[in-house]
């Protein structure tokens, strides 16, 4: 139940702008209506947190601007029996747009500082379908299985073939590839019967992805 009264100014904005920005999955745009996106910004941001924007969090990392939130999840063609794979939990925000379009969310983060802030909002958000792990996407345990569908929200210089191995038959991975200073562009891949299928999508700008568990927390 929403609340009574009309839904406040900014997040009329919010929905506005992701469809003005070519965002058209109705499941997509509801779950990012239903996700409060303030639970995830630093208490400093909150009054920023309807923008389309980027914003710090803990660990010099970001929260990921939510077109690039929407895009990304758009592309990723979720089914309700999905089980999804994130790397690069940070405050959890897409972890837990995710959960509402999908089976089981894994996320892995390799500051504990972040996993266990965003497993907290997750559990306040009764986000019951997502484990947030702490670990290092570049050596995922072999007990995590195999997806439906990876995404990866630190960009990589290239995608390892120890993760593409994760993804089930017709399943997609997104991750940002590049370097960590320059340009980097969403890749799409598909594996299909005749092996993966390649898409450049749109350039982007993501923190990298740094192998190992983080030592300062
Ligand atoms: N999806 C997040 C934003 C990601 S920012 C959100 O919705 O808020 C990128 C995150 O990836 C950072 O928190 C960073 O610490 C993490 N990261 C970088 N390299 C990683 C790795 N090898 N394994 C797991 N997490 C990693």
């Amino acid at each position: 139940m929403s609340p009574a009264g009309p839904p406040p100014p900014e997040k009329m904005m919010f929905q506005l702008s992701l469809r003005r920005r070519g965002i058209s999955d109705q499941r997509v745009l509801r779950a990012m209506d239903s996700v409060p996106r303030d639970v995830f910004v630093e208490s400093d941001d909150r009054d920023d947190a309807w923008r389309d924007t980027a914003l710090g969090i803990a660990c010099g990392q970001t929260i990921s601007q939510p077109f690039v939130v929407a895009y990304m999840t758009e592309r990723l063609e979720l089914r309700d029996d999905h089980r999804v794979l994130e790397i690069g939990t940070g405050s959890g925000y897409q972890a837990a747009i995710l959960s509402r379009l999908c089976r089981e969310v894994v996320t892995i983060e390799r500051f504990r500082v972040l996993a266990d802030r965003a497993r907290a909002r997750l559990e306040q958000l009764d986000c019951d379908n997502v484990e947030v792990m702490l670990g290092d996407g570049f050596d995922i345990p072999a007990g995590a299985g195999q997806f439906d569908r990876i995404m990866v929200t630190a960009a990589m210089e290239q995608i390892p073939d120890a993760l593409t191995a994760r993804i089930e038959p017709d399943g997609l991975l997104i991750a940002p590839v590049g370097p960590h200073n320059g340009r980097q562009t969403l890749m799409l891949l598909r594996r299909t019967n005749a092996g993966l299928v390649r898409k450049e999508l749109i350039d982007v700008r993501f923190v990298p992805a740094l192998p190992g568990i983080a030592r300062e927390l």
